[in-house]
């Protein structure tokens, strides 16, 4: 979940586009069925190849910065990045286009909260499309919002979920969106994710930028971020690594 304010918007299309969603309701686009199965994953990690750009190695968040620029203000301790209720999200300083991304995150062990409350961060990817990062270890939550799950967009095809308090990964490969010269959309963004192993994502097509109210839609966009979400629940982050791929 993320606000994204349309500053200059001068497309008529999308500024309708936003105007209706602001007419929706949150609870409009959640999709509660199929639920996906359960299933025990195995190993979750993965160490950097030579080729990646190392985002966090465990130390500090050098790579990282506060949302609007200036430091980056979560926990580092005990080789993780830990979120700092209100601190904000933090992003890389580096952007990206097409990339492999590894990471690595954990839900509070101390189970608190439920559905969307417990354990909820989120990766997005190039700013604007949220990988859910969510402790759905018996917490039931609408498919599309749990973890796994490009949020209120695409159902993971398992629950792969380990217990909280243990360590999960995402490997994603992440097709950027491209658009033509008019601003329209020429291809969508593509996702492959694996969680801890297991495919969860299989070459998905997403359909815009996350939105927790109303529909999706695309805004032309280039190289960006990759942004950690501050949803207010102490969520820990580590070997963090990314390869940039191909760009045109
Ligand atoms: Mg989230």
């Amino acid at each position: 979940m993320r606000t994204i304010l349309i500053t200059a918007c001068t497309m008529l299309s999308l500024s309708a586009l936003a105007q209706n969603n602001q007419q929706m309701k949150p609870e409009e686009t959640e999709v509660w069925e199929p639920v996906p199965k359960v299933i025990t994953p195995g190993m979750a990690t993965v160490t950097a190849p030579s080729d990646a750009v190392i985002l966090f190695d465990g130390k500090n968040l050098d790579q990282w910065e506060g949302e609007k620029g200036g430091p980056a203000k979560w926990d580092v301790k005990n080789g993780a990045m830990t979120v700092v209720k209100n601190a904000g999200v933090i992003k890389t300083k580096q952007q990206f286009e097409d990339f492999q991304l590894h990471i690595e995150w954990r839900t509070p062990a101390e189970v608190k909260g439920e559905s969307q409350g417990r354990g909820n961060s989120g990766v997005f990817l190039q700013e604007y499309y949220e990988l859910q990062v969510l402790d759905n270890y018996n917490n039931r939550t609408y498919s599309n919002g749990q973890a796994g799950s490009f949020y209120k967009q695409k159902i993971p095809l398992v629950n792969a979920c380990k217990k909280p308090g243990e360590w999960q990964s995402y490997d994603v490969i992440w097709t950027a969106p491209r658009f033509n010269d008019d601003g329209s959309l020429k291809t969508p963004a593509r996702a492959t994710v694996l969680q801890n192993g297991v495919l969860v994502q299989n070459n998905v097509e997403l359909t815009g930028q996350t939105q927790y109210i109303g529909k999706p839609f695309y805004e032309k966009h280039g190289a960006k971020s990759i942004v950690l979400q501050d949803h207010g629940n102490p969520v820990s982050f580590k070997n963090i690594w990314i390869r940039p791929l191909n760009q045109d």
